[in-house]
Parts: structure tokens; C-alpha cells; sequence
């Protein structure tokens, strides 16, 4: 088995194993382990609250400053 250094296919992903197995495995551990908790939260746009993204594609915002602007915010009246 051969080692490419410097010829990591994950290296514009930011691994900076040089052709280190090692290295490479725990930098590919790292990252997938940031884009699962990525996907579970993501940062309210308001507040930078981890937050689920399903809320923010629901409503835009986290639980909190939904919450807070049905509070402030008076019922549209037509
Ligand atoms: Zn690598
Ligand atoms: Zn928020």
C-alpha cells in the first residue's frame, strides 16, 4: 500500500494529514463528526442559538425569538 504525500483527496476539505493514514483518519473523524452536528443545529439567524433547522425553515428563527415575537408583535388586523 502506497502513500501519496500531499495527495489527499480531502485536503480541500482541510485534512492536513501530507499522505499520514493516521492523521488522515482521525481529521476525517473530526470532520464528519461537525457536519452530523451540523446537520442536527444549525445557528438562529437572529439570536446564534443552535437551533433544530427544522424550526428555522419553519418559522425563520429559533423557539425562543418566535416565541418572543408572537409576544411583541400585535395580530394583523385586515
Ligand atoms: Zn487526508
Ligand atoms: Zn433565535
Amino acid at each position: 500500500m502506497t502513500t501519496n504525500a500531499g495527495n489527499c483527496d480531502q485536503r480541500h476539505l482541510g485534512c492536513s494529514c501530507r499522505g499520514d493514514l493516521a492523521v488522515h483518519e482521525r481529521g476525517a473523524q473530526e470532520r464528519a463528526e461537525a457536519r452530523a452536528q451540523a446537520a442536527e443545529l444549525a445557528p438562529c439567524p437572529e439570536c446564534d442559538r443552535p437551533t433544530p433547522p427544522l424550526q428555522l425553515v419553519t418559522w425563520g428563527n429559533c423557539r425562543a425569538c418566535r416565541t418572543a415575537h408572537s409576544r411583541t408583535q400585535e395580530p394583523l388586523r385586515w
